[in-house]
């Protein structure tokens, strides 16, 4: 198998047999040996249905369908655990990406040994305000943290190598990273091409302004992730045990200070009198929460196996 296109959908019937006419008339013009893998991630529509007519006609077709929605990332993620192509391309289903490019990415991924190529929607045809702008920072703050010269981390149309998306895993809201989730498994031959964008044709955006809330949160989560994910005693520790030794130095100094005057007969104020009393207190406990949320970081990181966080409802063709 050559080509895998994996297709994660939520409610897109007026699209799909335009979509998969266009994607097989590309393939069998190609002469590759090709599946398409539709997931559909708990539509309400008349989706599955025609996923099914399609898998009937055209055995290239395979279809999941899960349980309910669980969102874009674990749809990919279903995908991206079977397919089988030696290039995996992943591509919305609402006919903005452009089918057209396929040839050209798995072109790229073989011949010039990249190991992922994402699209960049250079010429975008979406509302301003709604999404270009907010999308311009978003892409500006994703550069800067992960260190990746990409311009368009979101672009549902991308291509990899097949080992990449068995080495990755795609969960929560992370699909908007994972050129990022690539780089910190260790491929770091990415590269970008310019990709066709139409503006959506059929239905409506499943994404709200909310996207930008949730995925600049998300960003922090895979920054702190790919330095401190595998080693959280290192961060929590560190601080915890800082802030622990200041408190108790400053306990202990204001201990030594009272007893001192007390011998002496020095008159003195109540330790409670001290701000620095309460100062001491505060690190000393605010670094031994912080050494115990290390320590239950590295627990979890011992005894957690690789669950999955979806159920597969059907399977279609494989
Ligand atoms: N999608 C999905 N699950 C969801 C939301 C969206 O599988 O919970 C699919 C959707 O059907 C489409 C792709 O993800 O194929 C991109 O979604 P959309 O076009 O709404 O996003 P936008 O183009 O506005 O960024
Ligand atoms: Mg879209």
């Amino acid at each position: 198998m050559e080509i895998s296109v994996v297709i994660p959908l939520l409610n897109e019937e007026e699209s799909l047999q335009e979509l998969h006419d266009w994607i097989a008339n590309i393939m069998q013009s190609n002469h590759y040996l090709y599946e398409i893998i539709f997931i559909d991630d708990g539509s309400t529509d008349t989706s599955w249905k025609k996923i099914e007519d399609l898998s009937e006609k055209n055995t290239s077709v395979k279809g999941i369908r899960f349980q309910k929605n669980y969102g874009k990332s674990q749809a990919l993620d279903a995908g991206f655990e079977l397919a089988q192509g030696k290039v995996v391309i992943t591509m919305d289903a609402d006919l903005q990406d452009n089918p057209e490019e396929i040839p050209e990415l798995y072109e790229l991924i073989i011949n010039e040994n990249f190991d992922l190529i994402s699209g960049w929607k250079k010429k975008r045809y979406d509302n301003v305000v709604a999404k270009n702008l907010p999308s311009k920072l978003f892409n500006a703050a994703a550069r800067k943290t992960s260190g990746l010269k990409l311009h368009d981390f979101n672009c549902g149309l991308k291509a990899y190598k097949n080992e990449v998306i068995k080495s990755i895993k795609v969960s929560g809201e992370m699909h908007r990273y994972i050129p990022v989730l690539a780089k910190n498994e260790g491929y770091s031959k990415i590269g970008e091409k310019v990709v066709q964008h139409q503006a959506r044709k059929y239905g409506e955006t499943k994404f709200g302004m909310d996207r930008f809330i949730n995925g600049f949160l998300d960003l922090i989560t895979i920054s702190f992730l790919s330095k401190f994910g595998k080693r959280p005693m290192h961060f929590f520790g560190l601080w915890g045990t800082f802030m622990f030794l200041f408190g108790t130095s400053v306990a202990f100094y204001i201990g030594a200070f009272k007893m001192y005057k007390v011998f002496n007969d020095i008159k003195t104020i109540l330790v409670t009198d001290n701000p620095w009393f309460y100062i001491a207190l505060t690190s000393m406990i605010l670094g031994t929460l912080l050494f115990l949320s290390g320590f239950l970081g590295e627990l979890i990181i011992k005894t957690k196996n690789n669950e999955k966080h979806y159920t597969i409802k059907e399977k279609l063709n494989f």
